[in-house]
């Protein structure tokens, strides 16, 4: 939720029409960005319900250094930007690389959305990865965190989300709208 609202509050910023298909996949790709980072949890479940992700992810875990490092952190984040835009203009036909861009910001504006909100909850990130400091915001006392999986989170926060998203999705839906034209 916390993707979409960042997708959608860029959107009205910067103003774009994709088509109706590719404007479909970008919701998707911000979909998947946000939960990307969190593919090195144990539970990751997007992961494990498919073939062959058990091997991926076991992968992905020795690589990450454990849950809410490598993946949340500035050097990952960069490191699997790069990756992707490499990976398109490398094996995308030329005339597929405008909308592999389009899908790219998408991912990314999903996928960093993801490390900030998990900044604002009981655990921190560690955003200077492999440096050991978490970052939380704010710093202290614990209490003013959100604790995830508790009431405050799904309830307040998740309620708060939902109004946030339907107030822009009414205040902008002309130019939240073009995006499928
Ligand atoms: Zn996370």
């Amino acid at each position: 939720m916390v993707a979409l609202l960042a997708a959608f509050w860029i959107l009205t910023q910067y103003p774009i029409s994709l088509g109706p298909t590719l404007a479909i996949f970008a919701i998707f790709a911000v979909m998947i960005g946000a939960l990307t980072p969190d593919l090195d949890q144990p539970s990751a479940n997007l992961l494990r319900r498919t073939i062959g992700g058990k091997f991926i992810h076991k992968l992905f875990t020795a690589f990450s250094g454990g849950h809410r490092h490598f993946t949340h952190a500035i050097v990952g984040i960069i490191f699997i930007g790069l990756l992707l835009r490499w990976l398109t203009t490398r094996y995308l036909l030329p005339e597929f690389h405008t909308s592999a861009l389009a899908l790219w910001y998408a991912f990314m504006i999903g996928y960093i959305s993801h490390p900030i909100a998990d900044t604002l909850t009981d655990h921190g990130v560690p955003w200077l990865w492999p440096l050991p400091w978490s970052i939380k915001i704010p710093p202290g006392p614990e209490q003013l965190r959100v604790t995830t999986g508790s009431f405050v989170e799904n309830i307040l926060v998740r309620g708060a989300l939902l109004i946030a998203i339907g107030f822009l999705l009414t205040t902008h839906w002309v130019t939240l709208l073009a995006l499928f034209q």
